[in-house]
């Protein structure tokens, strides 16, 4: 199976330089090939990507010299990306594919697998005629690595790294089952008293952002200032989208990693998000990229994940009794039952959800070491001992 891991670089201005002049490289290349491509095709001949190609290795070194500055891909692979480009357009799954214009265009370059090299903790790559790049994060995947990109987003550079790894992931040994509650004040509740909370730098940079819009949309389109303005726009988002993406990652991770048996909502987002208390909350935590990664992951590690409709009473019944209450407003943070039982309402729906209550056992205190050691610290409220002592985290 093919995965590719997106990293930020550590970049200084010598690789920026570098990944600068890649890019233009890759640009030329892709905007003589399509030129000649569109001659060919006018003159009545069949082109093709690869006696494009060819065609520009015979005329590289007396005419592009200066191609041979950066690694030879950046100069190659236009040639079977711009084939893949007609192919998919007389398909009709893609656009007629058009010209690069510098700084409009979507800057990046390739690089073939076999001239990558990661050093041993993973947190650094090897690019040709560059020497080592160091990441922001190291590569998640064990694998073969088939290829890279790098590209640049606003002023940050990132390689895409496309890993073959093994098609499975070793099985769950133990068979501990779990109901996991998506929420806007947790991000997410487990049914054993783990509770996952949304990052706060998140809440402070989105505040910023909302600020930072304002400021824009009352600047002058096209002036300096705008310009300005709109550039910090674009790495705001970016370190939103970001902190969203590595939260989700630690937390889906940690999760599949633990349990075989994983019982989560069907979550009508959509829906959701037509409230507009809860819009803002529940699309910064993006709950439905939750779902799907949770899903992946505990697939590939052979778990089952249970889906429950979004007609099931996961927060008005009692999880002790199974009572159904009528009404559950969202200001009631604590479920109480007439059967005696006071719990977090999270944890009372996460108890729910959990696929299999009863007919297989609860996790063991080694376990519970395991998982605790295993959670990463930042987003640990509480966890809760197993059994009668859950309630201990209510109020
Ligand atoms: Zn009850």
């Amino acid at each position: 199976m093919q995965i590719a891991h997106k990293i930020e670089l550590k970049t200084n201005n010598v690789q920026v330089t570098y990944f600068k002049r890649a890019c233009g490289v890759a640009r030329f290349a892709w905007n003589w090939g399509l030129a000649e491509w569109d001659q060919q095709f006018k003159s009545g001949q069949k082109p093709s990507g690869m006696a494009l190609k060819k065609q520009f290795n015979a005329l590289k070194e007396a005419e592009f010299p200066w191609t041979y500055e950066v690694t030879k891909y950046a100069s190659q692979q236009p040639f079977l990306d711009l084939q893949d480009a007609w192919k998919r357009f007389f398909k009709k799954l893609g656009g007629k594919p058009r010209f690069k214009k510098k700084g409009k265009s979507h800057d990046s370059f390739y690089v073939g697998g076999d001239q990558i090299k990661l050093d041993e903790s993973k947190r650094r790559i090897k690019i040709p005629n560059l020497g080592w790049v160091k990441m922001r994060e190291s590569l998640r995947f064990e694998g073969k690595i088939n290829s890279v990109v790098i590209s640049r987003t606003a002023d940050r550079w990132f390689a895409s790294i496309q890993v073959e790894t093994p098609i499975s992931f070793p099985r769950h040994e133990n068979q501990v089952s779990v109901g996991v509650d998506l929420g806007v004040l947790q991000l997410a509740t487990l049914s054993d008293g783990v509770m996952f909370q949304s990052p706060k730098p998140l809440q402070k940079l989105l505040r910023r952002l909302k600020r930072l819009s304002r400021k824009f949309s009352k600047k002058i389109k096209g002036s300096g200032r705008s310009k300005k303005t709109a550039e910090s726009l674009a790495r705001l988002h970016m370190r939103i989208a970001n902190i969203r993406r590595d939260t989700l990652h630690k937390v889906t991770t940690t999760i599949a990693d633990n349990y075989s048996h994983i019982g989560i909502e069907e979550l009508h987002v959509k829906g959701m998000v037509r409230n507009s208390k809860l819009a803002r909350a529940i699309s910064d935590v993006g709950l439905g990229e939750f779902r799907r990664q949770l899903t992946y992951k505990a697939e590939w590690r052979g778990s089952t994940v249970v889906i429950h409709s979004r007609f099931f009473p996961s927060s008005k019944k009692c999880s002790s009794c199974s009572n159904v209450k009528e009404t559950l407003s969202l200001s009631e943070r604590i479920y109480r039952c007439e059967c005696g039982l006071t719990i977090d309402r999270d944890l009372n729906a996460a108890m729910n959800l959990n696929p299999v209550p009863k007919a297989l056992r609860e996790i063991t205190p080694a376990e519970m070491t395991a998982l605790r050691r295993s959670v990463h610290p930042v987003f640990v409220t509480s966890i809760a001992e197993t059994g009668n002592q859950l309630q201990l985290l209510c109020g």
